[in-house]
């Protein structure tokens, strides 16, 4: 049976492929940072400047790395699919864009957003936030964040994602582990909604039982391979 509505997830993987460096490293640090320095509202209220320029660092790498064969194939799905199609992503970069996803929601926040604390308005961003820049919209001074939802925060976009998966007929999850939730529980979700689950990993995640079908590889061969059937 041919899909008519489609949520697909992506995660760390599909960005790793383009050389985005994935969250953990095998130390269990990211970069040499420990998480709880970097990655929560409490760091960034102990030490702004640190976050900030950690933050500025990834950002600026952002010119560095290019969309793969992943993010281009899910461009074309989005160009191409008549259906409903939603992408969620919990990746911050901006790969999905560059490869033409324009159905995109970024469920963990962008590092080419910036969150102004005074006024609640959000700006896209290319540079450093550090230094102090002052918000466009109200002209406050040092009052913007990165726009990245850290541990403990709430992710984006919630109501929408659970809706798209309530309705949905074919979930598809592509690099991601599959272990950490409110993600984790997409497939449970799609799949009491009927929806066809599948999973592309580049190795058994903690959740591959939950899905349908399993196909292991690197998403850059896998996902165009899985958009060709699709718009077969
Ligand atoms: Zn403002």
């Amino acid at each position: 049976m041919r899909p008519e509505r489609i949520v697909i997830l992506t995660g760390a993987g599909i960005s790793a492929e383009s050389g985005v460096p994935t969250f953990r490293g095998p130390d269990g640090l990211w970069e040499g940072h420990r998480v709880e320095e970097v990655a929560t509202p409490q760091a960034f209220a102990r030490d702004p400047v640190r976050v900030q320029r950690f933050y500025d660092a990834r950002r600026a790498r952002l010119a560095e790395v290019v969309p793969n064969p992943a993010h281009m194939a899910l461009g074309r799905l989005d160009r191409e699919w008549q259906g409903d199609l939603l992408i969620v992503t919990q990746n911050v970069d901006d790969l999905h864009e560059r490869g033409g996803a324009r159905r995109l929601l970024h469920m963990h926040g962008e590092l080419k957003s910036a969150w102004c604390l005074a006024c609640d308005s959000r700006h896209r961003w290319e540079g450093p936030l550090s230094g102090e820049p002052a918000c466009p919209a109200c002209g406050a001074a040092g009052r913007l964040r990165p726009d990245i939802v850290w541990f403990g925060e709430m992710p984006y976009a919630m109501e929408a994602i659970e809706s798209a998966l309530s309705a949905s007929d074919l979930f598809v999850s592509i690099g991601t582990s599959g272990n950490v939730y409110p993600a984790a529980g997409f497939v449970e979700l799609a799949a009491h909604a009927g929806a066809r689950t599948l999973e592309l990993n580049l190795e058994p995640s903690l959740g591959s039982s939950r899905f349908h079908e399993s196909r292991l590889g690197p998403a850059g061969t896998l996902v165009p391979a899985l958009v060709d059937e699709l718009l077969g």
